[in-house]
């Protein structure tokens, strides 16, 4: 079983490969029928009184597992990094479930972030040549597909690990928690203001002329299409073992980045009374004898806390739903893992559709009966936008003709 940790740190372990439930699911066809089954219970919620479906259900079922507990009848969605792979977006485990690239890549933990410049700068330096591959990445078939299973109240909830703001984008309608924040705004450490990554990206560009130009240069290379840091280097963009790209003329100890306008204009009242000192350069770039209006990313950043409103939304999303079907997710993070063990606490039935094993699964499906066919849990290890189209377009015939 793994280990609590209180906060979001990464997890880079190789992970077994999964035993694939019911052993029928091990093919596309057999994974998407599996799928079927285990969602089905949800189809049915749609269509009848919340009492009948659990009446229905419960003379039908016989295993523990198999009951639904006080919920809506309706399944939650957790998400994870293998959703948005085909959107261009990197999953770092690859089928085999090990960290395939960057092994030796160091984050930026949220203390070091809130405490210093230089690793700010790194941070925003980093930042700054990966933004523009996430704002023109886009929701692909897969963020559709939680959408229609949405629509068709086959799902009530979706939950994400995701930062991308895909499903938000792909979904308006279905109600999405964020368990790691979005990288789509910045937040104010001081005064809380949130403000557009996009605006923020503008303001680097103009106080890092020699990045802007840097980056520039390897968007037409063709160095940030791809993750692989061999392919980079070959592309003209070289990173020191840390991950990190120091450009001749311009290391990224040199970085600048805005401070909060906000605080700026007025400044916040510091912990022990009076003024907090918010100053910039000439150009606007945040001043390190500034102490306060600093803007951090709106996500959970490594060893961050996850606020308590998320994670209360998070567990009552869990207690609402009848059942839990996990989507591209290894679960590595600890955040993410205890929702799908409190659903199974609950005995409510697991399902995961996820390339490659899943950290600790064998708590969620080791007391699974030869009986099953997909209903009470199911596991496969399949392309996820392949599969959930299809799943969707079966659900919806049956929906159809019921
Ligand atoms: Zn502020």
């Amino acid at each position: 079983m793994p280990k609590a940790p209180l906060l979001r740190v990464p997890f880079t372990d190789p992970l077994p490969l999964p035993k694939i439930i019911p052993t029928s699911a091990s093919t596309a066809s057999g994974a998407i029928a599996a799928l079927v089954d285990f969602l089905s219970p949800s189809l049915t919620s749609s269509t009848v009184s919340p009492a009948r479906t659990t009446h229905t259900l419960r003379s039908k079922l016989s295993t523990p597992q198999d009951r639904p507990q006080n919920g809506s009848g309706k399944t939650l969605l957790l998400t994870g990094a293998g959703i948005s792979v085909a959107s261009g977006l990197a999953d770092y485990r690859g089928p085999n479930g090990t960290y395939t690239l960057n092994r030796t890549y160091r984050p930026v933990y949220f203390n070091e972030f809130c405490e210093n410049h230089e690793s700010r700068k790194r941070y925003w330096a980093r930042s700054f040549l990966g933004w523009t591959n996430l704002e023109k990445a886009r929701p692909n078939k897969a963020h559709e597909a939680c959408g229609e299973l949405g629509r068709m109240g086959v799902v009530g909830s979706l939950i994400t690990q995701n930062v991308d703001s895909f499903h938000p984008t792909a979904h308006p309608h279905l109600p999405t928690t964020e368990l790691h924040g979005y990288l789509r705004s910045l937040v104010c450490l001081s005064c809380h203001s949130e403000y557009p990554r996009s605006t923020f990206q503008t303001q680097l560009s103009r106080l890092n002329p020699s990045w802007a130009a840097f980056l520039a240069e390897m968007l037409a290379s063709g160095a940030l299409d791809t993750e692989n840091p061999d392919e980079r280097r070959k592309r003209g963009l070289k990173t020191n073992p840390d991950g990190d790209v120091d450009i001749p003329d311009a290391p990224y100890t040199t970085f600048r980045y805005p401070a909060c306008p906000v605080c700026l204009e007025n400044p916040p009242t510091k912990a022990g009374g009076g003024r907090a000192r918010v100053q910039t350069d000439q150009d606007g770039a945040w001043d390190p004898s500034s102490e306060g209006g600093v803007l951090k990313p709106a996500v959970i950043m490594f060893g961050e806390n996850i606020p308590v409103a998320t994670k209360v939304a998070a567990a009552e999303a869990v207690d609402a739903a009848d059942r839990i079907l996990v989507v591209g997710s290894s679960l590595a993070t600890y955040s993410a893992w205890r929702l799908v063990k409190r659903a199974k606490d609950l005995h409510k039935p697991i399902g995961v559709l996820n390339m490659g094993g899943v950290r600790g699964e064998d708590v969620f499906f080791g007391d699974v009966e030869d009986a099953n066919t997909g209903r009470g849990a199911v596991r496969c290890s399949a392309d996820v936008e392949t599969v959930l189209p299809q799943v969707v377009k079966i659900l919806q015939e049956m929906k159809r003709t019921r």
